[in-house]
């Protein structure tokens, strides 16, 4: 039987729990939502302090060129491609995952209807329990297009290989989805939809920085993933978009702006898009916004993916094991498949109560979400949650379950 002082002496072989001092973490909080929005490294308020005051502030436009403004989508991509399985030049920082994503799905589609053999494909797979937006960008580009495209949404995963055919044009995935934890196997999901003749765009807002992911390796065609949360971007920062190497020839993306132009200061009236993964950009980035995600990323680097990769698995494993051992007289329901193979970083419990039983631990200090139906989502982020955070947390959800200290007519925020 685990014990706390089981725990404490896991935190103090940890080599990874030195990073937690990188972190500005609320004392009183054990976070566990990460997930969602990744916390602060301490050294993003020095950053912000420095580009609104020196590079804004006294720089002014010149920051442009000087403090390496237009480059930065660039830079930061660079930065984060070998979180991904990404090299140089294959990845830019910037925009919405959302917008990221209809980039990467219309240049697919365009890379299918230029293909003589694959042209009159009209069907884009993915799954009904995506993120919606993932969906709803689909809807909406498809309905824009009005040529006939249709969605063919799977309930699970298990219904992928029946759902690739020969009419499929791209399959489009989350590789981890934000609601059970599951994780596709990206190599073979990836050689299934090619086995059909499909291409596959990856989502992977609940991968990187989370878990090993090697796009190259693995055969991904195009991805997108956002770096507000495993990547300690900050609210809102922005996404990324990958493009190989192999297909940036032929990745041609709607948003045509400027920033994505051959030339961008000739100032011409045609467009041209650049050379490169340049040519995913589309205009003016946010760059204080921006300049931050540097910040998450300078943590990742003192690290790999495997050590993160064996600290989550320890923490979810553990989570699991207290949770079902100390709250076992409680109707809670595991959501995330136990194969590590298939476990992304968070775990997700049913209980009748959820909402309620969220809210309670929230305002104990114990930082979840739920999510419908009937979801409570803990998300474990091994740059700065320890061991002994799991079984403080796990104390508490047992102490709010034994109690029932928890208010079932609790009035629902529109975010949580
Ligand atoms: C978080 C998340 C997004 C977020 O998209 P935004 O454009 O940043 O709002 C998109 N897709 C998935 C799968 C996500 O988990």
């Amino acid at each position: 039987m685990t014990t706390r002082n089981h725990c404490l002496e896991r935190d103090a072989q940890d080599p990874l729990a030195p990073l937690r001092d990188q972190f500005d973490l609320p004392a009183g909080v054990i976070y566990l939502d990460g997930n969602s929005l990744g916390a602060r490294p301490k050294a993003a308020l020095a950053r912000a302090q420095q580009v609104i005051a020196q590079e804004w502030g006294h720089d002014l436009i010149r920051s442009w060129n000087s403090a390496g403004w237009f480059e930065l989508p660039k830079r930061l991509g660079n930065l984060l491609a070998p979180l991904i399985g990404g090299v140089d030049g294959e990845v830019v920082v910037t925009d919405t995952t959302s917008i990221n994503l209809f980039k990467a799905l219309a240049a697919a589609l365009m890379m299918q209807a230029h293909d003589p053999v694959r042209a009159g494909r009209r069907v884009i797979v993915t799954e009904r329990s995506n993120f919606p937006t993932d969906i709803y960008m689909a809807q909406g580009l498809t309905a824009w297009l009005d040529r006939g495209y249709t969605l063919r949404l799977i309930d699970s995963p298990e219904q992928l290989p029946a759902a690739v055919d020969a009419d499929t044009a791209v399959v489009m995935l989350t590789h981890v989805n934000y609601r059970t934890g599951y994780q596709y196997d990206m190599q073979a999901t990836s050689a299934l939809a090619h086995a059909s003749g499909a291409l596959i765009v990856w989502d992977l807002a609940h991968s990187a920085g989370a878990v090993p992911v090697d796009l190259n390796k693995d055969g991904a065609d195009l991805a997108v993933g956002c770096t507000y949360k495993y990547l300690n971007g900050g609210p809102g920062a922005p996404a990324f978009i990958w493009v190989p190497k192999k297909l940036q020839a032929s990745f041609q993306q709607p948003l045509s702006g400027w920033w994505g132009h051959a030339a961008p200061f000739a100032m011409a009236p045609d467009f041209q898009p650049a050379d490169g993964i340049a040519r995913a950009l589309c205009g003016t980035q946010p760059i204080v916004s921006l300049a931050l995600v540097e910040c998450g990323l300078d943590v990742h680097r003192q690290t790999t993916m495997a050590a993160i990769r064996a600290k989550s698995l320890a923490l979810t494993d553990l989570f699991i094991e207290l949770v079902e051992a100390r709250c076992a007289a409680h109707p809670l329901g595991l959501v995330t498949p136990r194969e590590h193979a298939q476990r992304g970083s968070h775990v997700s419990f049913t209980h009748p109560h959820g909402y309620a039983v969220m809210q309670a631990l929230i305002a104990r200090g114990v930082i979840g979400d739920y999510r419908e139906p009937a979801i409570m989502r803990f998300g474990f982020t091994p740059l700065y949650t320890s061991y002994a955070d799991v079984w403080d947390a796990v104390e508490i959800l047992r102490d709010i379950l034994d109690r029932q200290d928890y208010n079932v007519d609790a009035k629902r925020d529109a975010v949580t």
